[in-house]
């Protein structure tokens, strides 16, 4: 089609694109919010000190005073020694407390993102990179964390030692302090000028990591087929291109660190030499006394910590903006269940006696340009077991998303036990239908955490009686753990088939009154597809049972078999009815249909 041959295909490994604004540093300490009561103990504790280690200079002050009038002061070396190591404990208080509120921070943030990451819109799945995603959760959670330890935490304490070194340098020589003041503001200047650089250039690199966790899982997801195109070095040559941008990103921020510290550094120096000869030519015309020399400077160097630290804060909080803007993005987007604001208590509206299970009425549907179902309409009545047939690429999967509202129709009316769909809680529509996707996957787990995903009060008798209707108890028997057994390398390894058979089983235990099943006999040999049948028969007596099928055994079963054609319902009825009025379905029951 036109629409589609001039569409380029997107690349399969970028992310969505970046639309989101840049965070600021008062998203970031919204974050500390729910931990104020722990944050205030710390600026209490900040305080505190600071207290202590301003203290010590005046100690030195009155030693060296002492010295000079020819009398060490015992006492003023003997509260130096104790101010030292309160402040030592003091420092490590906080250090705790700071650590474990960052650590904090970073659960909000993982808890936040994880439950945003499970209720996505499924379109927002269609066009992002679960590697991209999972990524945000680890690796930009941790930078944030790394700002909130390496960067406000010092900053605080900082900031009080900073301004009472300041005041201390004030009460001792205004001159000196311009002086100070004077050299450090030039080096001040050049840190807010870098800063911003390097919040862009972290959000880049973090895209790149992104990128790359995107990358990993597309090789990872399809290992057999890479390994056995002989793709494995294009892969991996894919991959080192994005690790290659993250790390020249990571350098360029580097370099900008880098150059910082040795303006600071130049700082630090020109600012004690300006005030050793200015304050040693004072000094010497008698105007200021070597005990003020000396503990001005040592305030000045009390100073000058802190500021340091704040020119390393001011890069790590300007990485976390970046790393924090890519969580942001995320949990901004719309959950799901957004439109369910005001059906909060509603319960399912009861259910209509004789209403069929699930009718459509003129509905149509487009994940993009193209229409994917045209003005659908068809009814399935309640007990019965209707299939849908097409070809591939027809809208059978389509069809059956549009019942589990993982897409709204564009138009038309989808209602379910008489219901409109879009006046119940998706959660208690989903609760009502058994789904089996088509390709149904196993999760990681055991045996037991597959069946009660969708049933999680079942016991074991339950979970036998569904591993039998579909021919799978015996396999699971053999494994010594029984229900237990893990899936996967180390424990029982599921064939396509077999796995097909756990999801259907994983779907008759929930009880529902209405199962859809994609596909589910695609990969099962001719024995266990009789048993299949046999299963879909006897759970057909109690609930309705809405199948997508190929297989011609199958769909004669059904009471009513539904053609589908490029998005349209183009036949219904009996497998020997259409055989006279529908040529597609004659078609497919000659050739696909017929196993
Ligand atoms: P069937 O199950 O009958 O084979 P589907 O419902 O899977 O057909 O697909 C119907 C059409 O919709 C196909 O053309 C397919 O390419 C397109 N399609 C299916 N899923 C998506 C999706 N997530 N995003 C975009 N197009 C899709
Ligand atoms: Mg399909």
């Amino acid at each position: 089609s036109p629409t589609a041959a001039s569409s380029p295909a997107p690349d399969p490994t970028s992310p969505a694109p970046d639309t989101t604004p840049p965070a600021r540093l008062r998203d970031l300490l919204s974050y500390l919010g729910e931990h104020r009561a722990v944050l205030g103990v710390v600026v209490v504790v900040s305080f505190l000190g600071a207290g202590l280690s301003l203290a010590q200079p005046l100690m030195v002050n009155r030693a060296i005073g002492s010295v000079g009038s020819g009398a060490l002061d015992r006492s003023a070396v003997g509260l130096l020694v104790a101010l030292v190591v309160a402040a030592g404990l003091v420092g490590a208080v906080q250090q705790y407390l700071l650590e474990r509120t960052a650590e904090g921070v970073v659960l909000g943030a993982r808890r936040r993102l994880l439950a945003k990451l499970l209720r996505l819109p499924v379109r927002e799945y269609d066009v992002r990179r679960t590697g991209d995603l999972v990524s945000r959760v680890g690796s930009d959670t941790t930078l944030v964390r790394s700002a909130l330890t390496g960067g406000l935490v010092d900053a605080l304490g900082g900031s009080i030692v900073f301004v009472g070194a300041i005041v201390a340098m004030a009460l001792l020589d205004l001159v000196l302090l311009g002086i100070t003041l004077g050299v450090i503001l030039v080096a001040v200047a050049a840190v807010v000028v870098a800063s911003g650089r390097i919040q862009t250039l972290t959000k880049q690199s973090q895209e790149a990591v992104g990128r790359v966790a995107a990358g990993v899982e597309r090789a990872l997801s399809g290992l057999r087929t890479v390994r056995a195109s002989g793709a494995t070095e294009r892969e991996g040559r894919r991959l080192e291109e994005d690790a290659q941008a993250a790390y020249v990103l990571g350098v360029r921020v580097a370099r900008i660190g880098a150059i910082l510290w040795p303006v600071s550094g130049l700082a630090v120096q020109g600012a004690f030499l300006a005030v050793l000869g200015v304050g040693g030519y004072r000094v010497a015309a008698g105007t200021l006394t070597v005990a003020d020399l000396v503990t001005f400077i040592l305030f000045l160097f009390m100073m000058l910590m802190p500021l340091g630290q704040g020119f390393s804060a001011v890069v790590t909080v300007r990485s976390a903006l970046g790393a924090l803007a890519r969580i942001q993005e995320v949990l901004a987007l719309p959950s799901e269940d957004d439109d369910e604001g005001d059906l909060d208590g509603v319960r399912a509206p009861v259910a209509t006696v004789h209403a069929p299970a699930v009718e459509l009425a003129g509905v149509s549907f487009s994940y993009g340009d193209e229409p994917v179902l045209r003005d659908v309409t068809l009814t399935v009545p309640r007990g019965s077991i209707t299939a849908v047939v097409g070809p591939s690429g027809a809208g059978k999967t389509t069809l059956l998303a549009l019942l589990e509202r993982f897409y709204e129709p564009d138009a038309g009316v989808i209602r379910f036990e008489g219901a409109d769909v879009r006046a119940l809680p998706r959660a208690v529509l989903r609760s009502r239908i058994g789904y089996v996707e088509q390709d149904a996957p196993a999760l990681a787990g055991s045996i037991r955490d597959n069946l009660l995903l969708a049933a999680p009060g079942a016991d074991d008798a339950a979970c036998r009686r569904a591993l039998d209707a579909v021919n799978l108890l015996d396999r699971v028997d053999q494994h010594p753990a029984g229900l237990d057994a893990v899936l996967g390398d180390d424990g029982v390894g599921l064939s396509g088939g077999e796995r097909q058979r756990l999801a259907i089983a994983r779907a008759l235990i929930g009880g529902a009154p209405l199962l859809l099943l994609d596909e589910p006999t695609a990969s099962l040999d001719g024995r266990n597809e009789q048993a299949m049948r046999e299963a879909i028969r006897s759970a057909a007596e109690q609930r309705t049972v809405l199948i997508v099928a190929h297989r011609l055994a199958t769909v004669a079963d059904a009471d009513q078999i539904v053609v589908m054609e490029a998005g349209r319902v183009v036949a219904t009825g009996t497998h020997a009815e259409l055989l006279g009025t529908s040529p597609l379905y004659r078609e497919l029951a000659e050739h696909q249909l017929l196993v």
